[in-house]
């Protein structure tokens, strides 16, 4: 069994804390560690403070076996982190001949003048293990300080993949004695809420250490991840078979599918299967249900078209929603619905229709609170299904509630 090895990623840069770019290096990093198997306990980042780098620094070569930082290894006055790393980590700085005459080169190459500053580039901790950087000037490095090994690398993403794929990791893995993998799934649930199926599961999500069972709450959907450390593949595999088996067991009737697959793909493939055809008419949704299929290649062969209808005129001149109706009951009314699904289905001349009116908001309208969404699903001469809800959110929540809502009947009804 190997050791376990615990990590930490510092990504050190004040825009990074002034939100002025998302941390993607952390992220890609996380997933890169967690493929050979290191366990990635913490993320910090930290703005170009001396002070706070050196605590943050000092924290991690306390409690981590491996630490990886990126950012602040340029020219500037603003890049602290050898600077700082030396202090924490008791290191000299020294030159590295190589990287100097590389940034010398570049300099004279493009006839600009260099500036004493850039000479930083190529400073490197004495005894470091030094990673050549071929997309940039500042090398990536590794040294260790007690039982902590420390990467730093720099922040410009391209520079840092660069450098981590083709040369930290297989360090990295050999250097751990690395050969563990990690095998994870996601299962994607619809139609029942986060707290019901953490309900359902909630000792075999507690019971887990290896793998482990994680739910994660989206947009109307529910997903778990399953993760399993194992020294194979084949062994990990058979660990998340193990605990699927167990949960579908319990909550299989509202698992949709699993990793890449959509709930908009699982229609798509429904409809295909059956040879049926699909159009909706779209009021507060203006056209978002059926992008979502269209966006899949080969849509061509089950949407014949769809029309989006926001205004009443529209429904009663396009859609060809009687006035009288729109009179008596209201555009948002289980009557408006159920007409446009059908009328849309006619047009069309599809085998589903499928109608979206209600009201998005900011404000109220024809006295129907902010929420109220009528989704309806006509089949050939069937007669017309229509669901009432009341959504919570913003503007876009709810017209992506409905949705997605929207996709879930349609599944449901087709998969039965
Ligand atoms: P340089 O030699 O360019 O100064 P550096 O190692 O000093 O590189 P930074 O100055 O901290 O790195 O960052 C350089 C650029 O890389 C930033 O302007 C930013 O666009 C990007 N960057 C830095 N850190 C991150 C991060 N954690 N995630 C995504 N992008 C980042
Ligand atoms: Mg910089």
């Amino acid at each position: 069994m190997m050791k376990n090895v615990n990590a930490e990623i510092i990504s050190v840069g004040s825009e990074l804390l002034l939100g002025q770019i998302a941390n993607t290096n952390a992220q890609w990093l996380s997933k890169r560690l967690a493929d050979l198997g290191i366990n990635v306990f913490f993320h910090h980042t930290v703005g170009d403070n001396f002070n706070r780098l050196e605590d943050v620094m000092k924290l991690a070569d306390k409690r981590s076996d491996l630490v990886i930082v990126t950012g602040g290894l340029g020219p500037t006055d603003d890049d602290l982190t050898r600077e700082v790393a030396a202090v924490v980590l008791d290191k000299t700085i020294t030159t590295d001949e190589e990287v100097l005459r590389k940034v010398e080169q570049y300099f004279t190459k493009n006839n600009l003048r260099m500036s004493e500053n850039n000479r930083k580039q190529a400073h490197v901790f004495s005894g470091a293990k030094v990673f050549y950087n071929t997309e940039g000037m500042a090398p990536g490095m590794f040294t260790s300080h007690g039982q902590t090994g420390w990467v730093f690398l720099p922040g410009v993403p391209r520079e840092m993949k660069s450098l981590m794929s083709t040369q930290v990791l297989p360090f990295l893995t050999a250097h751990y004695q690395l050969n563990q993998k990690i095998i994870s799934k996601v299962l994607k649930f619809i139609g029942i809420g986060e707290s019901l199926l953490e309900d359902e599961l909630s000792d075999i999500i507690r019971a887990q250490t290896n793998p482990t069972v994680a739910p994660l709450a989206g947009e109307g959907e529910v997903t778990l991840r399953l993760t399993a450390k194992a020294t194979t593949e084949a062994i990990g595999l058979e660990m998340i078979n193990e605990v699927e088996s167990k949960i579908l067991e319990r909550v299989g009737a509202y698992c949709y599918g699993a990793d890449e697959d959509s709930i908009e793909y699982k229609v798509f493939e429904l409809l295909r299967e059956k040879n049926m055809t699909l159009s909706s008419a779209e009021s507060l949704t203006g056209g978002r249900f059926i992008e979502r299929i269209i966006s899949i290649p080969g849509a061509s062969s089950i949407i014949p078209g769809s029309i989006v209808c926001y205004q009443e005129e529209s429904k009663i001149n396009v859609l060809q929603i009687p006035r009288k109706l729109i009179q008596d009951y209201g555009t948002i009314s289980k009557q408006c619905a159920s007409q446009m699904a059908t009328n849309v289905l006619d047009i069309m001349k599809s085998t589903i229709g499928i109608s979206f009116t209600g009201n998005a908001g900011p404000n109220a309208a024809e006295n129907k609170p902010v929420g109220t969404v009528f989704i309806g699903i006509k089949r050939d001469a069937e007669e017309p299904i229509i669901h009432e809800y009341q959504f919570k959110g913003n503007r876009d929540t709810i017209r992506n509630r409905s949705v997605k809502k929207g996709f879930e009947l349609l599944y449901n009804y087709l998969k039965n």
